[in-house]
């Protein structure tokens, strides 16, 4: 495969993402490319099949390995984010736990930002303490708590920016220099950014992983992911970690991620130009109490949005709804278009309240460090018309106090 590949550079991203592994299209010359929906190779010969063991013959071996539909959809991401090599995941939980497990040993340290993806958070406070890995977590935001924190065992540094549900931001290059100096590799969860609004490779970080099950499917059908980064580590340490394990991305599911990527960078700014026009009009909307999105001028952070994704806030936006958590629960009842449901990235608008779903195991304290009230709602704004969106949240809102309470 990396031999014949064709060589892209002079393409823009919008062209790789359509085109990205056009050569390993099949004798019959199909358009869309080819579901290889199997589990195993026909070898055309006993001999053939011993040096493909052995690594002598290139070729496929088993899907649980490599699959050419697979290697389509890693190829076509590859281009995208930039990356010397890419392997693809069962689901965005598996490649972060294949990048954990491949990393760590007992005895070593990882460093993470506190605000994490719930069950990224379950491996770092629960599972790797298990097998001897101690973790530390810190305020994102607070270069000086990463840089005190490090340690001589300090081997992977993990975060995720803007983070969930309090689109916070972690100024990826600072903290990759404070990684870097203590020989750690920084891991990025490029999630909400996407791979279209934010590069963390040319920012410093070392390995990027996502959930395809998000913006790059785009319509909430298949779980998926994908970690990216140099060819020593992908081909090397993670390659054996899933070969041997099997965390493997199903055929099916990464020829539908194949396909979302066409769309993806049409998808995301569509996203993030509806995602700005709701946060303006909940800014102004007086059932709302804040507004977090960080496009928004009045983000705290937003000059570090500036330099590191382009200005554009990202696909979602979270609010705090005036009068408490029963006052979010019938807003979001009184919701027509816009869907209650914890996924987010799908064309579809997406509501959730982080207190009582996704951060639910949480404590009080936790929840309280992270910002995460009993009035905060996320929001992972669709691709209806914005219009539409705007007219829903505000029929939703409008009524807020004019009911029972
Ligand atoms: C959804 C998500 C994950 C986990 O991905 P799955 O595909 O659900 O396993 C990890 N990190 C972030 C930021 C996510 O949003």
């Amino acid at each position: 495969m990396t031999d014949d590949r064709k060589d892209m550079s002079g393409w823009r991203a919008d062209t790789r993402n359509i085109h990205g592994a056009g050569e390993m299209r099949s004798s019959y010359g199909e358009t869309s490319e080819a579901l290889y929906l199997t589990s195993g190779y026909v070898y055309p010969s006993a001999q053939e099949a011993a040096n493909r063991f052995t690594g002598e013959a290139e070729g496929y071996v088993y899907s649980r390995y490599a699959n050419p539909t697979v290697t389509m959809f890693e190829e076509r991401m590859r281009l995208l984010e930039g990356a010397p090599a890419a392997m693809a995941t069962s689901s965005g939980m598996a490649a972060v736990n294949a990048v954990f497990m491949s990393l760590l040993k007992a005895g070593d340290h990882v460093l993470a930002s506190r605000a994490l993806f719930g069950a990224s958070l379950y491996l770092l406070n629960v599972l790797l303490p298990r097998f001897g890995v101690e973790t530390t977590l810190v305020d994102g935001a607070d270069l000086k708590a990463w840089e005190s924190a490090m340690r001589p065992e300090t081997k992977l540094v993990f975060l995720e920016t803007p983070t969930n549900p309090t689109l916070d931001l972690v100024d990826i290059g600072a903290v990759a220099q404070i990684a870097r100096a203590g020989d750690a590799k920084l891991v990025i969860d490029n999630v909400f950014a996407t791979p279209v609004l934010q590069k963390p490779l040319e920012l410093g970080a070392d390995i990027v992983l996502y959930s395809a099950t998000k913006h790059i499917d785009g319509q909430g059908r298949c779980l998926g992911g994908i970690v990216l980064g140099d060819e020593d580590y992908i081909g090397g340490e993670l390659m054996q970690f899933c070969r041997q394990t099997g965390p493997s991305l199903s055929p099916f599911n990464a020829w539908v991620m194949l396909k979302g990527l066409e769309t993806l960078s049409i998808r995301v700014r569509q996203h993030c130009e509806n995602a700005a026009k709701v946060a303006d009009f909940l800014a102004g909307h007086k059932a709302v109490e804040r507004v977090i999105y960080p496009g928004r001028d009045d983000h705290p952070q937003h000059d570090l949005c500036v330099r590191q994704m382009g200005g554009v806030g990202g696909p979602l936006v979270s609010f705090e709804v005036k009068e408490g958590q029963a006052a979010a629960f019938d807003f979001m009842n009184r919701l027509d278009i816009v869907k209650i449901c914890n996924n987010l990235g799908d064309a579809k608008s997406l509501i959730t309240h982080p207190v009582t779903t996704t951060h639910q195991r949480l404590s009080d304290e936790e929840r309280a460090k992270l910002g995460i009230t009993p009035s905060l709602v996320r929001l992972s704004v669709g691709l209806e018309d914005v219009d539409d969106l705007m007219e829903d949240l505000d029929q939703a809102l409008g009524q807020q106090g004019a009911g029972s309470r």
